[in-house]
């Protein structure tokens, strides 16, 4: 499993925290009403940390702060609205960073430092990684309100590439699941290497956290779930094969919508999920990780995107529309040039997207759709113009 080998990797590399959980406990009047409750819940948590072997604990709290191979720029948005991770500057003042850091303004210190001593921030993305395995009885959005865009979407999508799509799972990512003992233990024994007794153990305590810190909305909040990503099928023993699959998040779907988008954003999100599928397909991801190569394959993720919605046999969106969409989508803070998650300027990506709509605008006129090997040799052709911008 890519992702788990990935993250025993980057343990060594990531940050220690300034604040430790023991610090959080002692700052205790600032959580919310129910303080009787709470104050028992902070003894079991301190009992249970007490217990705990001194690396678990770290590699807990560790853990809870990496990545998934792709779009780390998710990650990092929720890590600088949490300050656990510094802002950089060009993270700016965009709306969704904007709309994130006010869903967050009752957040304190010890709020925040439950999240990351107990991974919650991660548990609904390996649930969701290892355990969704198929795309019946979904539900997109914690009411549901994106289900039928993104199942429409999808079977689309499906159509319109032509790749061989049907063991693709669209699954989604519910913060709720922070609410399922029985989830959250799985997921802490399948991801996170803990054995069952301290899983319970820890499983206990997060239920009861999100059920009585009001802060967690019982795992609705936006932070737990702000993340979508594909990824291709692996074998994972004991759990067996894990199919093609792209999940969505409930948070960056809500985020989005929350600052106006919500009629664009959950289909080009997917779209540009589906694109990284074509790519697992024809196998055009370098065996090596550099920012080039991370650069180059988002940068054709977004222009397989870009012109499926545009295209009048895709989505047939207007392209106006799309593009405000895209400039707003493109901002998330992303300038770390030399990260191997680079994913390319805001500009160099609207160049892309630009690119594949022109593309898509000449090919209505014949109600032609591009072969996913011919649109890719295009792209290649087009990857050293777009990268001057
Ligand atoms: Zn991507």
């Amino acid at each position: 499993m890519k992702q788990i080998k990935l993250l025993t990797t980057l343990l060594l590399f990531s940050l220690v925290l300034a604040t430790s959980c023991q610090d959080n406990l002692e700052k205790s009047n600032a959580v919310g009403p129910q303080e009787s409750s709470l104050a028992a819940l902070r003894e079991k948590i301190s009992k249970a940390h007490a217990s705990l072997p001194v690396d678990v604990k770290k590699n807990m709290r560790q853990t809870s702060q990496l990545t998934l191979k792709m779009h780390p720029e998710y990650r990092n948005i929720v890590l600088k609205a949490l300050n656990v991770i510094e802002p950089t500057p060009c993270d700016g003042n965009t709306p969704i960073n904007i709309w994130l850091d006010q869903q967050l303004s009752d957040w304190n210190s010890e709020v925040i430092g439950y999240v990351l001593d107990f991974a919650m921030l991660d548990l609904p993305t390996y649930d969701a990684l290892v355990f969704e395995n198929s795309s019946s009885n979904q539900y997109f959005g914690t009411s549901g309100q994106f289900t039928q865009k993104l199942t429409k979407g999808f079977k689309d999508l499906k159509r319109f590439w032509n790749i061989d799509s049907d063991g693709i799972v669209l699954a989604a990512m519910h913060g709720n699941m922070l609410l399922n003992r029985d989830r959250i233990i799985r997921t802490y024994v399948a991801a996170f290497g803990l054995d069952a007794a301290t899983a319970a153990v820890f499983a206990d305590i997060v239920v009861e956290l999100a059920n009585q810190v009001p802060q967690y909305r019982k795992g609705d909040h936006p932070i737990f779930t702000f993340n979508a990503f594909a990824q291709s099928g692996f074998d994972f023993p004991p759990y067996g094969v894990i199919p093609d699959k792209i999940i969505m998040g409930d948070g960056i779907m809500e985020g989005f919508a929350a600052i106006g988008y919500g009629d664009v954003a959950p289909q080009a999100i997917l779209a540009h999920e589906f694109g990284h599928h074509i790519q697992f397909q024809l196998n055009l991801f370098p065996d090596a990780q550099s920012p080039e190569g991370t650069r180059r394959t988002e940068l054709m993720a977004d222009a397989y995107a870009a012109y499926y919605l545009s295209h009048a046999r895709g989505a047939s969106m207007q392209w106006k529309r799309v593009k405000q969409f895209l400039s707003v989508f493109f901002n998330i803070g992303d300038c770390s040039f030399n990260s191997d998650g680079h994913h390319g300027t805001p500009t160099q990506r609207l160049a892309a997207a630009e690119w594949a709509y022109n593309l898509a605008n000449n090919a209505q006129k014949q109600g032609h759709i591009l072969t996913v090997e011919q649109f890719t040799a295009l792209f290649e052709q087009q990857l050293p113009i777009l990268i001057t911008k």
